[in-house]
């Protein structure tokens, strides 16, 4: 099915457009495509080698609800460490898929080590890179007859920053001979393109079925990772991983991705997406996963866990108390929400307001399943609680952060603990 196909939107005009139906792929069990949930993905910037402190990252990514979790594969040492690595996280009872990021050198490092080739759920293979010049072809073959052999489904990740040259070439030199020639962006696009989609195409004539197909055309550019990927979804059924490459630090590398990303989820396409941030300093590795998740759940994509509105504060909140109250809350349900996902299921749709003042507060507060309406300057100190729309109680006093924490434990309680699931 094409982008032309999609059903008409039961709303027209609000929420996202109908997802594109893609291909199902079943990658260690998760499916991806076909209609499933987008799925959230990760990579590991450890040493795959060092099987302790890989391991560890593995973990913090799973934990934090990377569904999948990428890592590197370049060396005889990292393709070694695969296996060990795969049998920690199952003795630690982590069920994650290990997917292995291939450029260069995938097609020896996997027939080298067959444990690691069955290990992987997935492999990534790059094809502006998997060989050059004569050597290119049966290098590809190899690395998708690696994957008919040991059952695995692939991503075929075509990237800005390692196109493959000589197609780029082809097409320079055929957009010559056009009598209006396209400018030189929009021939290296096309590049981008045609690199996965005959990658894709001669996977499947070596006899690897379309649903063990993921594709990606990653770029660095906002506009154009939109147009390229409009294309891709226009051009087959194939699932498609997206991500904005090189997205950058900060700030920068979560609204670049989440405004890429945001067009193309809301029209529909993107069956897993992975965002690329560079971490600050001393910052998780794991803050990609919270942003992928916060993108998708602020879109009504998906729920992960409880949200928290908060006002932004102005010069009528009294002091950063607040600020404290609001990060309090959050840091608080998202601690919580791996045992309420076991025995409260349907926590993580919970709506939560922390407002900074009567302007706005109790409005707010109202429209969530739980909020707090904390005193401006010059309000008495008092710091009602909405319920459902009802004001249910005033807190007052030194004690209103854990008494609110306290509230919201209560709710989920109430509202959430009789659908425990069996263990
Ligand atoms: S709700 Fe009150 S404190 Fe918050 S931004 Fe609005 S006016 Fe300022």
């Amino acid at each position: 099915m094409t982008t032309d196909q999609i059903l008409p939107c039961a709303n027209p005009g609000f929420g996202p457009l109908p997802r594109r139906l893609t291909r199902a792929v079943t990658i260690g069990g998760v499916q991806v495509g076909g209609g499933a949930p987008v799925v959230v993905q990760s990579m590991t910037n450890t040493d795959t080698a060092d099987v302790a402190s890989t391991t560890k990252q593995v973990a913090e990514l799973w934990r934090a609800g990377s569904e999948m979790v990428r890592v590197t594969v370049n060396t005889a040492e990292a393709a070694a460490a695969v296996p060990r690595i795969v049998d920690k996280l199952a003795m630690m009872g982590i069920e994650v898929p290990i997917i292995g990021d291939f450029h260069y050198n995938g097609h020896q490092l996997l027939t080298a080590e067959p444990a690691a080739a069955q290990a992987l759920a997935k492999y990534r293979i790059n094809p502006g890179n998997v060989g050059f010049g004569k050597k290119k072809d049966a290098q590809f073959a190899t690395l998708i007859e690696l994957a008919i052999k040991h059952d695995k489904p692939v991503r075929i990740g075509a990237n800005w920053g390692s196109l493959d040259q000589s197609l780029a070439t082809r097409l320079m030199d055929e957009n010559h001979l056009r009598a209006e020639p396209w400018d030189a962006g929009r021939v290296l696009r096309e590049a981008l393109i045609l690199s996965a989609l005959e990658s894709a195409a001669r996977a499947v004539e070596i006899g690897l079925p379309a649903d063990r197909i993921v594709l990606s055309a990653k770029v660095s550019g906002v506009q154009e990772l939109v147009a390229v990927y409009r294309e891709l979804a226009r051009r087959g059924d194939y699932a498609l991983h997206l991500g904005l490459t090189e997205a950058g630090i900060g700030s920068k590398g979560i609204v670049a991705s989440s405004a890429a990303l945001g067009v193309l989820l809301q029209e529909g396409i993107g069956d897993t997406i992975r965002i690329s941030l560079t971490p600050e300093p001393g910052q998780a590795r794991s803050n990609e996963v919270i942003v992928a998740q916060e993108l998708l759940q602020t879109m009504g994509l998906r729920a992960f866990t409880p949200m928290v509105t908060a006002c932004p504060g102005c010069g009528r909140t009294t002091s950063t108390f607040f600020q404290e109250l609001a990060q309090k809350v959050q840091e608080h349900v998202r601690a919580k929400m791996p045992e309420w996902k076991v025995t409260h299921p349907g926590a993580e749709n919970l709506t939560l307001a922390v407002m900074g003042c009567i302007v706005n507060g109790p409005g707010e507060s109202r429209h969530a399943n739980i909020g707090i309406s904390l005193p401006g300057t010059g309000e008495a100190p008092a710091a009602p609680v909405f319920e459902d729309g009802e004001k249910t109680v005033t807190l007052r006093g030194e004690n209103i952060a854990d008494e609110f924490v306290g509230l919201i434990d209560l709710y989920v309680e109430r509202n959430y603990g009789g659908n425990a699931r069996v263990a």
